[in-house]
């Protein structure tokens, strides 16, 4: 049966974008329409990613003690939220916990450090730690989070072997205001292009349930799109006591999903990433979201516990997936190099 997400998911497959008008009827499906949303946004998924999930590790180096007053954050000035506060792990303290998330599976390592941008000093003590992460997994991505960034800090970064650099747009242009005052979405879009340009692989994406309108999160998902983004975490509210907005409870479960099946029609290429939230409101419809979304974060979040990392792997394999990078994803790549059998030392001509 043809349904009209699966006539929307032949259009994308076929080269045409989604629509803002498409991505709101994504968002709105009926609820007992979702399981035909998620067997329409899986075959987006399975096309670009197939039965692969990437597994992200967070550190998070420098934990509270922001001055921006991102509403929903539980690091932020004013914020009350009883979070661990301290400044910067040592790069040693860094490394051990990298290792944790590595030998769970980890292919990418996220350094993380909240306030409004770091230093020269900071930035010395970011690539110490990447010098030395590169040199004992030479395999594992690494992802910077430090904030605003000029464009020599950058370059620092990538010289390092930084890989990607995250900065998330958060929310719609149109909703910036009303979540944070101390910097504008502008500020924001200026980092992801610094990073772009110095070769870094731009990681954007946002948090819902920040009251947002339907309009609003199509709007951001299609700027992310315009950003050209190469992952794009979702991120779902926590809504933290002790910040503006605790108690905020926009989300179900279905709303989860169909929010990560909007970013998946309106980005199919792009590693969509279930974020912060996930197990507080995907609940028991995690491993339905892997159909839609091709990436997670392992274990613990920045300031919250996240489900076991055990719990994590498991849900991967009984969902059908592997962890990309993983032995198992290895053994099922059918793209292995063919030795070369022509041209010098046979009688073939090369390429023949
Ligand atoms: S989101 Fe980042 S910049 Fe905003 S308050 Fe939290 S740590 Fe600071």
């Amino acid at each position: 049966m043809s349904t009209p997400f699966h006539q929307l998911a032949d259009r994308i497959l076929a080269g045409a974008p989604a629509t803002a008008d498409d991505a709101l009827s994504v968002l709105r499906a009926d609820p007992a329409e979702l399981m035909s949303l998620v067997a329409a946004a899986g075959r987006l998924r399975r096309a670009h990613f197939g039965n692969t999930v990437k597994v992200n590790y967070l550190v998070n180096l420098k934990s509270g003690l922001c001055q921006e007053n991102c509403n929903y954050c539980s690091q932020a000035l004013g914020s009350a939220a009883p979070v661990l506060k301290y400044s910067w792990l040592s790069p040693d303290e860094a490394l051990d916990q990298a290792a944790a998330g590595i030998s769970g599976g980890a292919g990418r390592v996220c350094l993380v450090a909240s306030g409004r941008g770091p230093s020269g000093r900071d930035i010395g003590k970011v690539t110490e730690v990447v010098g030395a992460l590169k040199e004992r997994y030479p395999d594992v991505e690494v992802c910077a989070c430090l904030g605003f960034l000029a464009e020599e800090q950058a370059r620092a970064l990538s010289d390092a072997g930084v890989d990607a650099y995250n900065h998330n747009i958060n929310t719609a242009e149109s909703h910036h205001a009303e979540i944070v005052q101390t910097h504008t979405y502008a500020d924001r879009v200026d980092t992801v292009r610094t990073a772009q340009r110095v070769g870094l692989s731009p990681c954007s994406g946002l948090i819902a349930g920040l009251g947002e309108t339907d309009e609003q999160l199509v709007e951001a998902l299609l700027a992310l799109r315009e950003l050209d983004s190469d992952s794009i975490p979702v991120n779902f509210l926590m809504p933290f006591d002790g910040t503006p907005l605790a108690g905020t409870w926009e989300l179900t479960p279905a709303r989860c999903v169909q929010i990560l099946a909007t970013a998946r029609f309106v980005c199919p290429d792009r590693e969509v990433r279930i974020a912060g939230g996930r197990e507080m409101h995907l609940r028991s419809l995690q491993s339905i979201a892997l159909h839609v979304a091709n990436s997670i974060f392992l274990g613990d979040y920045l300031t919250s516990e996240g489900q076991d990392a055990e719990a994590d792997l498991a849900m991967i394999r009984d969902g059908g997936f592997v962890v990309l990078g993983s032995d198992e994803e290895l053994a099922q790549r059918t793209d292995r190099p063919a030795i070369r059998r022509r041209g010098a030392g046979t009688d073939l001509l090369p390429n023949a």
